[in-house]
């Protein structure tokens, strides 16, 4: 779950919940259906609702969930510095930028949880080609950073061709695996119909805040597919990764996303029932540490083979 910071405290037009207690409300909703599930979530906390709900999340942290880092530069540059820098997507910070805005929010979390944050998501998976390594460099360890086959270049969130499973990313080129300290866990898409408007793509995923019954689709439908496509391509490590927001209404349980919450934890669970596979609700850093002793750390291999992809 991504956790953002209220539409008080950021940019004009952000998206966010209307105050704190709400996106409480919201948090602890997400929190009390994953467990009624044996789920566990893994929050991405931006800066300011870690100043502003620390005790949350610690008690969270204490019953089992992973905590890790959310940043749109953005919405910080308009809490922090008035607009004045990284005014923009995270992907288009430069490297210098990128290492600036990290140091300067790394320590709020280090404050609030005693320890490092090990595990990274920007917002709207705008990424670039620079930042794997500069998360491996200070500390990050993983995350969930890809949204496979999005393009949504005006929020330079570029992911065609990206890996579809949990793999090492590459701190020279985004895309592809790799040989970085950084393990990265894609979004988990259903790759049966890229959804094109324009120069914007997308894949269909799990999240409970698109109305996915304007694309004919049910979150049974999106499960079934992505497990089927996960089990043909047989990865090492097989996942499950969807994206919430504190920003919907799951506390509500006549609200149509909190429906949708619901809808899409029991379809992932029966799909991966219906599929014989034995399914563990762990956080984004089981995974990783599973990834650890499991995943080939290496860069893609060289090839003098001239087929008409590589002239
Ligand atoms: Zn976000």
């Amino acid at each position: 779950m991504d956790v953002e910071p209220t539409t008080a405290t950021t940019a004009k037009g952000a998206s966010g919940p209307p105050d704190w207690e709400y996106g409480r409300k919201a948090v602890l909703a997400v929190w009390k259906a994953c467990r009624e599930r044996d789920l566990f979530p893994s929050f991405f906390l931006h800066p300011e609702a870690i100043l502003a709900q620390a005790e949350l999340f610690r008690d969270l942290e204490k019953q089992g969930a992973t905590l890790g880092l959310h940043l749109h530069p953005q919405k910080w540059s308009a809490y922090r510095h008035g607009g004045k820098k990284y005014f923009k997507d995270f992907g288009l910070l430069n490297a210098q930028e990128t290492r600036e805005i990290l140091k300067e929010t790394i320590p709020i979390f280090e404050k609030a949880f005693g320890h490092h944050p090990f595990y990274f998501r920007p917002g709207t998976f705008s990424f670039n080609d620079a930042q794997f390594a500069i998360l491996a460099e200070l500390g990050f360890i993983g995350g969930s950073v890809s949204a496979p086959e999005r393009v949504v270049p005006h929020k330079s969130a570029v992911w065609a061709g990206a890996e579809l499973d949990p793999h090492y990313a590459n701190d020279v080129f985004r895309v592809t695996r790799g040989d970085s300290k950084f393990i990265e866990l894609p979004l988990s898409v259903d790759t049966s119909t890229l959804f094109t408007t324009g120069q914007v793509k997308h894949y269909a995923d799990l999240r409970a805040d698109t109305v996915w019954s304007g694309y004919s689709l049910t979150y049974t439908d999106i499960a079934n597919n992505i497990v089927a496509q996960m089990q043909e391509r047989n990865p090492a490590i097989k996942t499950l990764v969807s994206v919430l927001h504190n920003d919907e209404a799951y506390f509500d349980a006549e609200d149509p996303f909190a429906q949708n919450m619901i809808q899409s934890f029991d379809a992932q669970i029966q799909a991966c029932k219906d599929a014989g596979l034995k399914y563990a609700g762990v956080t984004a850093a089981t995974v990783i540490e599973m990834a650890k002793t499991t995943l080939v750390r290496a860069m893609p291999q060289v090839s003098l083979q001239a087929s008409m992809y590589e002239r």
